[in-house]
C-alpha cells in the first residue's frame, strides 16, 4: 500500500470507530427506556419528557448546532446514527419523532436566521428547553405548499398572522411555531416565491391548537391551529421575506437522510421481535421459523433495511462532504420508509393473533412506522422528485 492509502484506511477505520463509539453510546441510553415505558406513553398520550431530557441532558439534541451556539457541531451522519438508535432500540416513531422535532425544524433559524435569532434560540433548543412546532402543512393545500392560504401582513413594526394549520406536531406543548405565510399573493409564473418563515410565539390567545386523534405516535401530539390576528415581531422573521419556501427546501436532504434511518431502526426492531419470536413459538412440533414461508420473508426484510441503511449512509456522507445527494436523500427516505414498513408488517404476519395483542410492541411499531410512508413527504412525492430529476420526465408537482 502507498503511503496515502495506508493514510486513507486509517481515516476511515478512526471514523468508524468514532461511529461505533456514537452507535453505542446512543443505545445504551435508548435503552433506559422500555417496551412498557412507550407502551404507556401511547396508551395515555403523555409526552415522552424523561426521555428527551434523558438526550437533552447528554447534549444530543444540539447535534447539529454548531458549538459556537451551545452544541455539537457535528454531521448528518451523525444524526442519521443516533436517530437509527433510537428506531431499534425500540421507541418507534414515538422516540424518533421526540428527538427529531429539536433537530431538523431548527435548520432554516440555524442556516438562515440572524445572528440575534441564533444567539437567543439555538442553545435553548440544544439544551431541550424550548419546544417548537413545525407549521407547513394546510387542509387545503395538502402537498402542493404554493396554495397555502395562511397569511401574514405588516402593521406597523409588527406583523399580523391570520389562517390555519394541520398535523402541526407538538402543538399541545411547544413555545414557538416555525410557521410559513404568504406574505405576497401568488403569482403562477413563481409560485413558491412569496411565502415568508416566522418564527413566532405560538401564542393561545391567537391560535386555537386542537389535537388529533391518530392511528399511531399518540405520545407526540398532532393538531389543528386555527390562528386569528397572531402577532409577531419583525425580529422573527426567518431571513429574507419571501424567501420561506427556499429555506425550508434547503434542509429536506438532510431530514430525508435521516427519516430513512429512523425506518430502518424501526424495521430491526420488528424483525429482531419477529426472529426471536420465530424461534421460541412451536407449532406442529417445530418453531415455526423452520418454516421457509416464515423464515425467507423475514429474511428478505434484513436484506431490505441494509440495503436502505446503505444508501442513507452514502447520501449522509454526500451531504457531510458537502457534495450533491438530492437522488440518493430521497431514496433513503423512500427504501426506509418501505423497508421499515415491510419489516414491522412481515412481524405482525410472524406473530400471528399474538400480533394483534398490545402485550406486544410489535403492533405499535407497525401503527408508527406506517407514518413514514405518508410525512414529512409521502412516498409518490419522492418518486414524482426522483422520475422528474434522475430520468427527465415531466415534472408532475
Ligand atoms: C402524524 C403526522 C405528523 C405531521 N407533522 C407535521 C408537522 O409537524 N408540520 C407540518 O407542516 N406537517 C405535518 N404533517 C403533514 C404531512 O407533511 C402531510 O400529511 C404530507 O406532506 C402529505 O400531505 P397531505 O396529507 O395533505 O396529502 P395530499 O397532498 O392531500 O396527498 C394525498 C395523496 O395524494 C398523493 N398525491 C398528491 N399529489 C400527487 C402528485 N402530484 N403525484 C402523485 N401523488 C400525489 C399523495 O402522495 C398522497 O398519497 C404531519 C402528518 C402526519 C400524518
Amino acid at each position: 500500500m502507498t503511503a496515502a492509502a495506508t493514510a486513507f484506511a486509517q481515516a476511515a477505520q478512526e471514523r468508524q470507530a468514532e461511529l461505533d463509539e456514537l452507535r453505542r453510546a446512543a443505545r445504551a441510553l435508548a435503552d433506559r427506556f422500555d417496551a412498557a415505558y412507550w407502551r404507556a406513553c401511547d396508551k395515555d398520550a403523555t409526552y415522552p419528557w424523561d426521555f428527551v431530557r434523558a438526550f437533552a441532558a447528554a447534549g444530543w439534541l444540539g447535534l447539529l448546532v454548531p458549538e459556537a451556539y451551545g452544541g455539537m457541531g457535528l454531521g448528518v451522519t451523525e444524526a442519521a446514527v443516533l436517530l437509527h438508535e433510537i428506531g431499534a432500540s425500540g421507541a418507534g416513531m414515538s422516540g424518533a419523532s421526540a428527538i427529531h422535532f429539536y433537530v431538523f425544524p431548527p435548520q432554516p433559524l440555524l442556516r438562515h436566521g440572524s445572528e440575534a435569532m441564533k444567539r437567543r434560540w439555538l442553545p435553548a433548543l440544544a439544551r431541550g428547553e424550548l419546544l417548537m412546532a413545525f407549521g407547513v402543512t394546510e387542509p387545503t393545500a395538502g402537498s402542493d405548499t404554493s396554495r397555502i392560504r395562511t397569511r401574514a401582513r405588516k402593521q406597523g413594526d409588527r406583523w399580523i398572522v391570520d389562517g390555519q394549520k394541520v398535523w402541526t406536531t407538538n402543538a399541545q406543548h411547544a413555545q414557538k411555531i416555525l410557521l410559513l405565510a404568504r406574505t405576497s399573493p401568488r403569482d403562477a409564473q413563481r409560485p413558491l416565491d412569496g411565502m415568508t418563515l416566522f418564527f413566532a410565539d405560538l401564542d393561545r390567545r391567537r391560535c386555537d391548537v386542537r389535537a388529533i386523534d391518530k392511528l399511531g405516535r399518540a405520545a407526540v401530539d398532532s393538531n389543528e391551529v386555527f390562528i386569528d390576528g397572531l402577532e409577531v415581531a419583525e425580529e422573527d422573521v426567518v431571513g429574507e421575506v419571501g424567501r420561506g419556501f427556499e429555506y425550508l427546501v434547503d434542509g429536506l436532504n438532510p431530514e430525508r437522510i435521516v427519516l430513512g434511518m429512523e425506518g430502518v431502526g424501526i424495521g430491526r426492531a420488528a424483525l429482531g421481535h419477529a426472529a426471536r419470536y420465530a424461534q421460541q413459538r412451536i407449532v406442529f412440533d417445530r418453531p415455526i421459523g423452520q418454516n421457509q414461508a416464515v423464515a425467507h420473508p423475514l429474511a428478505e426484510c434484513w436484506l431490505r433495511l441494509e440495503a436502505a441503511e446503505a444508501i442513507a449512509l452514502k447520501a449522509a456522507a454526500l451531504f457531510d462532504a458537502g457534495r450533491p445527494c438530492g437522488a440518493e436523500a430521497n431514496a433513503a427516505k423512500y427504501l426506509g420508509a418501505e423497508a421499515g414498513w415491510a419489516a414491522c408488517d412481515q412481524a405482525m404476519q410472524t406473530f400471528g393473533g399474538f400480533g394483534y395483542s398490545k402485550a406486544y410492541p410489535i403492533e405499535r411499531l407497525w401503527r408508527e412506522v406506517r407514518l413514514l410512508r405518508l410525512a414529512p413527504i409521502s412516498q409518490e412525492m419522492v418518486l414524482n422528485f426522483i422520475a422528474a430529476k434522475c430520468l427527465g420526465l415531466p415534472k408532475s408537482y
